[in-house]
């Protein structure tokens, strides 16, 4: 059995930065899941004639769920070290674009859009062993791995880490909103809703730096042993 290593949390609160370093100490894949959404959203758009980048084009219809989820069927999802790809293009470059960003939520709360990527996701983790992240890979998707992460961040933690990111055009106050609804959304889903598994470890990243949440994470993972991989040795990932 392969190891995976399964993070949630809420937007901003840097679980793809640490899940990142982690895979690269244990010589693991790290799997964006929030990606298989936002990929999904920019061909929604790029479906309705927006531009590569998702920009321009009609609204996406958010009210035709058979349409939206028929459509996600259709799709050919391959994820690799260089990240997501969809019908044989790598598209990790359009995918923290503000058109994108704008109705990922909406579309990943649609329970069946759900099911079909849980499926995606789980069949290249369990070929390849992963550190994933999302919302509900601790409580859904992998909820039988040892490995189990809660990390969390202060709403004004998260913003600001989003800004200095500089892929978003928006003032730190409005990211502030955003990260707020998206939040707001993340825990009110119909299914898959962001909680905190009762046995996943919870860590709140909001005074630590990047290096202090690894090295705790990875301490729990050696602790616990993993499967493949290189042997980590837990310090300064
Ligand atoms: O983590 P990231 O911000 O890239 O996620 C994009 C969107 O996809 C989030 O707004 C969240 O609603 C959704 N998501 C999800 N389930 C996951 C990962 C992300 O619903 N496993």
């Amino acid at each position: 059995m392969k190891t995976i290593v399964a993070i949630d949390g809420p937007a901003g609160a840097g679980k793809s930065t640490v899940a990142k370093k982690i895979a690269e100490k244990l010589g693991l894949i790290f799997m964006n899941t929030g990606s298989f959404y936002r990929g999904l959203t920019l061909m929604l758009l790029r479906d309705c004639g927006s531009d590569e980048a998702g920009y321009g084009g009609k609204k996406v219809n958010l009210e035709d769920r058979k349409g939206i989820i028929d459509f996600t069927e259709t799709l050919s999802f391959e994820y690799s070290s260089d990240g997501l790809s969809i019908n044989g293009e790598n598209v990790e470059q359009y995918l923290r674009n503000d058109a994108v960003e704008s109705i990922v939520s909406p579309v990943s709360a649609i329970p069946e859009v759900r099911r079909i990527l849980n499926r995606k996701i789980r069949a290249v983790a369990e070929k390849t062993g992963v550190v994933c992240e999302g919302r509900d890979m601790t409580t859904v998707v992998f909820p039988d791995t040892p490995h189990k992460f809660y990390l969390d961040a202060s709403v004004e933690t998260r913003a600001m880490r989003r800004f200095t990111q500089g892929t978003s055009s928006l003032s730190l106050d409005e990211i502030r909103k955003s990260i707020e609804q998206r939040d707001n959304l993340d825990r009110n889903k119909e299914e898959g809703s962001l909680r905190i598994s009762p046995d996943a470890f919870y860590l709140d990243s909001s005074g630590l730096t990047i290096d202090e949440v690894c090295d705790i994470m990875l301490a729990e993972i050696l602790g616990k042993g993993i499967h493949n991989g290189a042997e980590g040795s837990g310090k300064g990932c």
